[in-house]
């Protein structure tokens, strides 16, 4: 969170009978809460300190002295940090007691209050299941409400995730001022929102925006120096002071103060009524890092209640605590017709005209596509362990070791996914706390890999060692066993590249047989080489290579006869003054898809044919820096959050060199860019490969791009520019968190219109004409715009540091001085080729195969007898569904919520075992209704079969998506809008004859328990 509003305040009494319509007094929810930021500015274990744990002690005690207080609580990661480490046996009894009675009531339930604009689905998902399993597991509730109070801007995407998982509201408060004021003054702060074109109102959520007071209590108040309503005073750290006496507390309720306290509130009160439909006032209390000394608050607020209610008939106000659950029940019960809204998001999110918060899809580029590389192991590891688990239930690898791993990482993922998380918006402290739970979570997985690959019963186990090629006399080299792992539920022929410190090598598969490969000295590097494999892998499966490595060059009849060295062409540099003619001397690199031409005059990128339709599009590629302002006295400033551009981007660089490495599996373009002329070292490069469809069996498709950023000079923010003869209008799309692609139409404004018109891109974006699409797919978030017909540019990195005493107190400007080498893919295509392509080529970027050495360079083990071995089967969708979840989630509870609950009341001992046989399995349909003619169609799959090479489905449950509702018992609110279509959720998975038959729609997302048969072995 940043800047609390406290600046409105109310002068206004005029308004309070137009809004006390019919005398019938303002009914106020007033609802006790702390915001917690999993992170920002101070480390967990440091808030924790300094008021997180205290927040629960003192909330729990307070509650438990009088029946009408409320509070909700919101973070999972504190909650469960309190109740495992600081929770006495008391505490806890007390805390079900409360949860029970509905006055501690937990709201949205994930570890974390994600952000909603560089986040991917994947890990928002398993946010929210990890802390739902908890709290379901623990307590039996199942959190239904949202409180999205401070993520910067809202996605459409959340609203459809929210509805998935079982929730009857939503709630957002960050968007444009400008449209806040608006809907504030037509009371259109509440609507059904139906976030996905595709599922249209069967994932509908009625949604409540926050007035323009947000979260926060109005904190000035008139009769008094300090902050109103927060009579606990400010949270200070390191250490809560040992006399109790906190900074700012307010001043106390008494006989003298509380009229002034009630007609303040009951003002504040009134001002808000006005812009809302019905006569109920949601009126928060509490701000950042707030009731740490619950005793103090409700002692205060308590008798300020009294007053108000019993003064309420003059007053025209009554207040009661209450939860957000309560305030959504009231205005439901309304039983209004709402105003539905469409797909749209609220991304951007500006403050005010020169503040918008479009600089942190890029702040932080490291820690954003370190999260994003963890999320993807996870999932390796998940998928492998589940399958492990199920076919070697007393396995070797102990089951619970390998829970444990999987744990920590599915909580360093989830932490990060908070809105100063991944953000980047967070203290240079917090961002190596997420780094060093996110890399020690990754280390502890990678040995999880390591323990289950080199089972001998776990894999394909090799007859390489002693087939032909050993009798070829080669005994002499070195050699190195990889594993290879795809992760995804689709076959794959693709691309590895594994970096070695030899300049020849033979690579063979798991049957002995040569396999086609590539070496060539990698980039600006005169130690290592890239060796590159095609590797050919079934869904789920995993194969060994075996590389051979010899300090000696083949020979054309040599064992490496399928290993293809590559050289490199230097060009002359060149210098961006001598471009007087370019175009003349076009060179050109060809593959079966495209044929690419680079310009020797500039070095750079010339245009790019689509062979297919042979159409030809010009374009060029460099990089270009937004120079941003430090000083606040000279003008707007750039932060981790806000990018304020300071003038036009400058070009970044005077002279460019080129290389190219042809080659038979890929051939690579290099091209680096000089700040000057002279210099030595360039400041950025973009490494282009383009893959030789190796047999026509690899993608042709897919040009890969790989930068190279870093240190940056103070000050500046980098973008990558694609400049094309695309006649988009500078209109571009953008994803919503991976799930859906939304419009930007490029909008002009007064004031700041570059940045207003930068959008988040966390897996893809592209521009379009009639005829051809430019797609960009991306490993980890960026900030992206076309401001100018043609153009794509990417935000790729920022370093940032400006003289704002708020920025510099906190440690908030972004003197990130790393060096970044994110990815991109490229795709150039008609709309109908690039539309069935760019949703699979994202998740396949994002789930490369896993490469694991698994030993070092070494002379060849003693020759073993073969092994008889057979090949793990594969496990494969239809190119149109997703595989998105397959793990074993270890909650102990029974599918049976009534059964579930009994136990749950009955006060006997839950820390019972993990339950290791419930597998939760997420399938995802990729396509929206009519993106494509036959992949856009629902598909049926039989699940039995589709996971018969796992084992033996016997039991499959449908879940809502966090796995805490059975389907056919979730009932989610009816809201009434104008269209009144009737939501029906209920869906005919396994009516027919065909149990574990499912039709799974367009963007439909379903969850399910699994339950195999034993396989004792
Ligand atoms: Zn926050």
């Amino acid at each position: 969170m940043r800047f609390l509003v406290s600046f409105v305040f109310f002068l206004c009494c005029c308004c309070s009978s137009a809004v006390t319509a019919g005398n019938k007094p303002v009914q106020t929810f007033v609802i006790p809460h702390s915001h917690m930021d999993v992170g920002w500015v101070y480390t967990i274990q440091e808030s924790m300190h300094a008021y997180a744990a205290n927040v629960y002690t003192s909330v729990t005690e307070e509650l438990s002295k009088a029946k009408d207080r409320r509070f909700i609580a919101v973070e999972q990661e504190f909650f469960r940090l309190w109740w495992d480490t600081v929770a006495t046996d008391s505490h806890k009894r007390q805390v079900r007691q409360l949860v029970k009675e509905g006055r501690l009531e937990f709201i949205i339930g994930g570890q974390v209050m994600h952000d909603e604009a560089v986040t991917d689905l994947d890990d928002e998902i398993l946010q929210m299941t990890e802390g739902h399993g908890f709290l379901y597991e623990t307590f039996g509730v199942r959190p239904q409400f949202s409180w999205h109070v401070d993520p910067f801007g809202a996605s459409a995407t959340t609203p459809v995730l929210f509805a998935l998982a079982g929730f009857n509201a939503h709630l957002i408060s960050r968007i444009d001022y400008d449209l806040k004021d608006a809907m504030q003054k037509d009371k259109k702060l509440q609507f059904v929102w139906r976030g996905s074109p595709s599922l249209k109102e069967k994932q509908q959520i009625f949604t409540h925006t926050m007035d323009q007071f947000s979260y926060c209590t109005p904190s000035h108040l008139s009769f008094s120096n300090s902050s109103g309503f927060y009579w606990n005073g400010v949270a200070l750290f390191p250490d809560p002071p040992k006399d109790g006496v906190y900074p700012n507390m307010s001043l106390p309720v008494t006989k003298e103060t509380v009229d002034a306290y009630a007609k303040t509130m009951v003002d504040n009160i009134k001002q808000r009524a006005a812009w809302f439909r019905t006569n109920h006032v949601l009126w928060p209390w509490g701000c950042d890092k707030q009731f740490y000394n619950s005793s103090v608050q409700f002692n205060n607020m308590d008798p300020l209640m009294k007053y108000i209610n019993d003064n309420s008939k003059d007053l025209g106000v009554t207040v009661q605590y209450a939860t957000l659950g309560e305030y959504f029940q009231a205005v439901y019960q309304s039983n209004l017709v709402w105003e539905q809204r469409g797909s749209e998001d609220f991304l951007p999110y500006s403050t005010e005209p020169q503040q918008a918060w479009t600089g942190f899809y890029a702040s932080r580029n490291v820690l954003k596509g370190v999260a994003r590389r963890a999320s993807s192991k996870l999932h390796a590891a998940e998928t492998l362990f589940t399958r492990y688990r199920i076919s070697f239930p007393d396995g070797p690898v102990a089951k619970d070791w390998a829970l444990d791993k999987l744990r920590a990482l599915r909580w360093a993922v989830s932490e990060v996914q908070h809105h100063d998380g991944i953000t980047g918006t967070e203290s240079p402290k917090v961002s190596d706390m997420y780094l060093q739970h996110l890399t020690q979570a990754m280390m502890g997985v990678e040995e999880l890999l390591a323990a289950l690959f080199l089972l001998p019963h776990s894999l394909v186990l090799p007859s390489i060692l002693d087939s032909s090629y050993r009798r070829k006399g080669v005994h002499q080299a070195l050699e190195q066993h990889i594993i290879v792992y795809n992760p995804l539920a689709w076959n794959t022929t693709t691309i590895i590249n594994v970096t070695v410190n030899f300049s020849s090598a033979a690579v063979f598969d798991d049957d002995g047989q040569p396999v086609p490969a590539q070496i060539q000295r990698s980039a600006r590097s005169n130690s290592t080489h890239d060796l590159f494999i095609v590797v050919k892998l079934g869904g789920l499966q995993h194969r060994k290579y075996l590389i051979k490595f010899s300090e000696k060059k083949c020979s054309g009849r040599s064992k490496c006869v399928r290993t293809y060295q590559a050289r490199g062409v230097l060009f002359e540099r060149r210098n961006v003054r001598d471009w007087l003619r370019t175009g003349r001397r076009l060179l050109p690199v060809l593959n079966e898809c495209y044929k690419l031409m680079f310009d020797q005059d500039t070095n750079l990128l010339h245009s790019i044919s689509y062979l297919e339709e042979k159409r030809r599009v010009r374009m060029t590629q460099d990089f270009w820096e937004y120079h941003a302002n430090g000083e606040v006295k000279t003008g707007p400033i750039s932060d981790n959050y806000i990018f304020s551009a300071n003038g036009s981007a400058v070009r970044a660089y005077k002279a460019v060199e080129m290389e190219i490495v042809p080659g038979k599996i890929v051939t690579e373009i290099r091209q680096y860019f000089y700040r000057e002329e002279s210099d030595q070292d360039y400041a950025y490069s973009i490494t282009t490969r383009v893959p030789e469809c190796f047999g026509s069996r690899v993608r042709c498709h897919r040009l890969e791009q790989t930068y190279t950023l870093g240190p940056l000079l103070l000050n500046t923010e980098v973008v990558l520019r694609t400049r094309s003869s695309l006649n988009n209008n500078k209109t571009l799309y953008t994803d919503d968190n991976g799930y859906q692609m939304m419009k930007r139409t490029h909008r002009k404004f007064t004031n700041n219109t570059v940045a207003r018109n930068y959008f988040p891109m966390v897996r893809a974006a592209y521009i379009q004409d009639d005829l051809t699409r430019l797609v960009l797919v991306s490993d980890r978030a960026h900030g992206v715009s076309s401001q100018s017909n043609g153009q794509l540019e990417v935000m790729l990195h920022r370093r940032l540091w400006n003289d704002l005493a708020w920025n510099l107190g906190y440690n908030l400007t972004l003197n990130d001085s790393s060096v970044v080498r994110p990815t991109l893919w490229m795709m150039l295509g008609s709309i109908g080729a690039t539309s069935k392509l760019y949703q699979r080529e994202a998740i396949e970027l994002q789930h490369r195969p896993v490469v694991m050495p698994i030993d070092q360079p070494q002379r060849p083990w003693q020759e073993k007898k073969p092994r008889a071995s057979s090949p793990v089967p594969s496990v494969v969708l239809p190119p149109n569904l997703h595989l998105l979840s397959l793990s074993i989630p270890g909650w102990n509870y029974s599918s049976s919520h009534d059964v579930h609950l009994n136990h749950v009341h009955s006060g006997t001992d839950l820390h019972s075992e993990p339950d290791y046989d419930r597998v939760l399995l997420r399938i995802m349909h990729l396509f929206e209704e009519g993106e494509d003619p036959e992949f856009s169609k629902p598909v049926t799959v039989n699940l039995k079969d589709v996971l018969r090479g796992i084992g033996e489905v016997k039991v499959l449950e449908e879940r809502s998506l966090t796995g805490t509702w059975d389907m056919s018992s979730l009932q989610r609110w009816k809201w009434k809008t104008e269209d009144n279509l009737e939501t029906n959720n209920k869906k005919c998975w396994s009516c027919g004859n065909e149990a574990f038959t499912v039709t799974i729609s367009p963007k439909e997302i379903r969850t399910f328990f699994v339950h195999f048969a034993s396989r004792n072995f």
